[in-house]
């Protein structure tokens, strides 16, 4: 059997439902070319319309808070980073944040920040609570990083519906290189089954092209995701951000991105991938053609404007056009351009 073969049996025993090997995912990744792209898009393409139609889920995006006790060295948001302009929206900010992405047609609102102890656990329940209340039609998803159990449980008894954390590599050896020591992926994966077992709709994924990564790891990343079966799967690219230790480290490559976005969407028919921030960064088009990939939601920014610049994760990030909120109608006429439109909904998971 040629590659190509090969690489097709593999990529249509994940399109019927089978899990595939370490080595299965090593050898798509190997001999990853032009050819068996093409046919992992194609199917990953038909798979999300078959289960979502032409439908893209929008995400209000908040980032409540950059101010993180982590140092992650690739992040911008991380502790040692002085060039950082701190802030920390109040409560009334992210209400008012809330309202105007209502208004314009969100029914989910992410809260993102960095580990930030300004946010109690206890505030972040009031929040939460605070929200549903007001907009019992939305979900609320929260992300702030790595909490015990029974924080977890408090969140989701407040009413926050799901939770992203990314695990961002499997690997030991991987994850070391990219977290100080005091951060395990131990600690990282035990969060996601503590989640997973409170019953928030959960989300996980790593980044691609991060520093010292090999498609080994990648493999790894895959294989875990095959395991844990998150119900969002979100990916991308590192970007280099130029006040932290990776700062002039090459970003990651869109095609590889776009081929895992293929590959998730193939292992995970349900699952809601989002056409990152980072995706659209990386090139002009991006995000178009992770949606073309298979990806299904897309997470404009709804931050106030005024501070949108110093959530700083990576240099250059998007904020405006199809990223932001309030361009919703840029964004409807970018997606209706490939086919594809936003739809007014929590979009949530189902099993079909
Ligand atoms: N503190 C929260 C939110 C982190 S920010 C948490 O730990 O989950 C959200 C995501 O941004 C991270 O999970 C990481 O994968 C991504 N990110 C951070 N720095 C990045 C960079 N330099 N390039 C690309 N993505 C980055």
């Amino acid at each position: 059997m040629d590659v190509f073969e090969q690489g097709k049996k593999l990529i249509d025993a994940l399109r019927a439902g089978q899990s595939l090997t370490f080595d299965d995912f090593l050898f798509l990744l190997e001999h990853r070319n032009g050819e068996i792209e093409a046919y992992a898009l194609c199917a990953a393409r038909r798979c999300a319309e078959a289960n979502f139609g032409r439908n893209i889920y929008i995400r209000g995006l908040i980032e409540i808070t950059n101010v993180c006790k982590n140092d992650c060295y690739y992040c911008g948001l991380r502790r040692s980073n002085t060039n950082c302009r701190r802030y920390r929206l109040t409560d009334e900010e992210i209400l008012s944040c809330c309202h105007a992405g209502y208004e314009l047609g969100f029914r989910t609102f992410v809260l993102q920040g960095g580990e930030d102890g300004g946010f109690s656990d206890e505030r972040l329940c009031a929040l939460v609570r605070q929200i549903k209340a007001l907009y019992p039609d939305c979900a609320v998803t929260l992300s702030v990083g790595e909490r015990s159990k029974e924080v977890y449980q408090s969140f989701f008894d407040a009413g926050a519906d799901r939770y992203l954390l990314r695990h961002e590599t499997v690997d030991e050896a991987h994850y070391g290189h990219l977290h100080p020591a005091e951060l395990s992926p131990k600690v990282r994966k035990e969060c996601l089954w503590n989640l997973k077992e409170i019953g928030f709709q959960v989300g996980s994924g790593f980044l691609v092209g991060s520093p010292g990564q090999t498609l080994a790891h990648i493999a790894c990343d895959l294989l875990f995701l095959q395991e844990l079966r998150p119900q969002m799967i979100g990916i991308g690219p590192f970007l280099p951000q130029s006040d932290t230790p990776f700062g002039q480290e090459p970003a990651g490559d869109l095609e590889l991105t776009l081929f895992l976005i293929a590959l998730l969407r193939l292992g995970h028919p349900r699952a809601l991938i989002p056409a990152t921030t980072a995706v659209g960064t990386l090139q002009e088009g991006g995000r178009e053609r992770a949606i073309l990939a298979g990806a299904n939601v897309v997470m404009p920014n709804l931050s106030p404007a005024d501070r949108r610049k110093d959530y700083a994760l990576y240099d250059n990030k998007l904020a405006e056009g199809a990223e932001a909120a309030e361009s919703l109608e840029f964004l409807r006429a970018r997606l209706s351009a490939i086919g594809y439109q936003p739809v007014v909904d929590r979009g949530d998971y189902r099993e079909k």
